[in-house]
């Protein structure tokens, strides 16, 4: 069926209109007409080729949020007219322990990314979220609750769940000291979320700007990086910090906040590696982890606590020709704080 979209035909290149085909509704897919479909800084990273090679030309977009226009024949999750969101993966092996356990993200032959990969066949390109319809299997689509917005609603498929997995991984909740290191799109939703599950909550920033947000949002401290003195002062300060930076920085300096036994929680993804002195780790104990996105599973328990606590991304609304100019910005840590396409606008 012929969709509408934006694309980059090459590493780097502005992002033009593009059309393009996806398949027919099979009989256990769903159609949506997508409402908003968010800009990740990993769209960025990828249309970029920052993680390496990627597929050309690449629709971007895995923070998607719609309606649902038709169902096929087999189809018992979803009904026409019922509001649905698409996250990072739309396929994954099915079968495996890590996809038994919900953990599709972790699908040990590989998940299927929304775009930039191929399909299970092995030869249909993925094309992503921006664009103005979007066909899934019903199995790796989520229901969206019927009270929250489908704009503030787009950014919790990445970033939201993104966030949401590792701050219930590690038990962030009362009497826990978090900090989350950036605030961007990632990192408010880790704001948002630990505030609500009760944490003692600190932003660790480079742009002093975003300090009353930051307050706004309910994070209980708010720390500038750009002084090299917070280093000392904030010694041994966080069980648990949580690194949303797109953007290479000295983690030694990070690890050194965390107190005897902390974690630190690698999530952000700059692509190039990060030298971590060893000493910074044994001193007290510490840990350095990862985390990637959430299953399905977890993304529908996510969705429905936004839901009940009404946890919305913060979002500035754009139309499809101003992506380019959303890319700068969000290179340049100027979005508030999430960019969200308009899906009638491609
Ligand atoms: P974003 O909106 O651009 O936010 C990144 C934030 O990092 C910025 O707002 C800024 O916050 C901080 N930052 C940027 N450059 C910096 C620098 N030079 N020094 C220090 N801090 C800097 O990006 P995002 O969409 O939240 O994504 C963040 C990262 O997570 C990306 O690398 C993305 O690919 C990755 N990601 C990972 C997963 C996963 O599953 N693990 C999922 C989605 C995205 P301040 O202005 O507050 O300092
Ligand atoms: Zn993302
Ligand atoms: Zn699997």
């Amino acid at each position: 069926m012929n969709t509408k979209g934006y694309a980059a035909l090459s590493a780097g290149s502005d992002l033009v209109p593009f059309e393009f085909d996806r398949r027919e509704v099979g009989a256990h897919d769903v159609e949506l007409d997508i409402k908003y479909s968010g800009i990740c800084h990993s769209d960025i990273h990828q249309a970029r080729e920052e993680w390496g090679p990627a597929i050309f030309p690449m629709v971007p977009g895995h923070e998607i949020a719609g309606v649902v226009t038709s169902v096929g024949a087999s189809v018992t999750k979803f009904k026409v007219g019922d509001h649905i969101g698409v996250g990072v993966f739309i396929d994954s092996c099915g079968k495996c322990v890590q996809c038994n356990k919900g953990l599709q993200q972790y699908c040990e032959e590989g998940m299927t990314g929304t775009y930039n990969g191929y399909e299970r066949d092995g030869k249909t390109v993925a094309m992503g979220g921006y664009s103005n319809r979007f066909v899934i299997n019903e199995n790796y689509a989520v229901h969206v609750p019927a009270n929250l917005p489908l704009d503030g609603v787009a950014p919790l498929l990445c970033a939201g769940i993104t966030l949401y997995s590792p701050i219930k991984h590690w038990n962030v909740g009362p009497g826990k000291r978090v900090a989350v290191m950036g605030l961007g799109g990632l990192g408010h939703m880790g704001v948002k979320f630990a505030v609500a599950l009760g944490a003692e909550v600190t932003v660790l920033s480079h742009s002093p700007s975003k300090e009353a947000d930051a307050k706004a949002m309910g994070a209980h401290h708010f720390v500038s990086t750009k002084d090299p003195e917070v280093f000392k002062t904030h010694a041994k300060s966080f069980d648990v910090i949580l690194n949303t930076v797109s953007a290479e920085v000295d983690i030694n300096q990070y690890l050194n906040l965390l107190a005897q036994d902390g974690t630190l929680v690698v999530i952000g993804l700059p692509g190039k590696p990060y030298a971590v002195h060893v000493g910074a780790l044994l001193g007290a104990r510490r840990s350095m982890a990862g985390s990637m996105i959430g299953g399905i599973p977890e993304m529908q328990e996510m969705l429905d606590f936004c839901g009940k606590h009404n946890i919305l991304s913060d979002v500035e609304v754009i139309k499809a020709d101003y992506i380019n100019k959303a890319y700068e910005r969000t290179v340049a840590s100027d979005v508030k704080y999430r960019f969200v396409i308009d899906g009638s606008s491609f």
